[in-house]
């Protein structure tokens, strides 16, 4: 059982989260959701929202342990944003278990034709 009380075990938790978005970024992943570093469920969702050339907000999260990151990313090249204007005009964070399934299965569309 991983607790995330100190500064370090958040610190790692956030490179490791950000370690599987790079994974997924680089191509070398078309497992999505992808396992969560923290606890190992394949639960891990990935998102982009693209608001300018080389600008994005990206969601990390897992829906299984609660770990989450929100950090200003560039995005892939392959991101295109998705066009649900539901999600895209949700609070994400608030909604990670309603949206996962749309969420997931664009990623996974993109990656195929990337
Ligand atoms: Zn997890």
């Amino acid at each position: 059982m991983t607790s995330f009380g100190g500064n370090k075990q958040g610190l790692e938790m956030m490179y490791a989260m950000l370690d599987c978005v790079e994974a997924l970024r680089a191509g070398n992943t078309q497992h999505v959701p992808m396992n969560c570093p923290v606890c190992n469920e394949a639960e891990l969702h990935v998102f982009w929202r693209q608001y300018a050339p080389q600008k994005a907000g990206l969601w990390v999260w897992c829906i299984s342990c609660r770990a989450e990151q929100h950090a200003n990313s560039r995005p892939p090249e392959w991101w295109v944003n998705l066009s649900n204007t539901d999600v895209e005009s949700s609070l994400l964070v608030d909604n990670f278990e309603r949206w996962k399934e749309i969420i997931d299965s664009h990623v996974r569309q993109l990656l195929l034709l990337s």
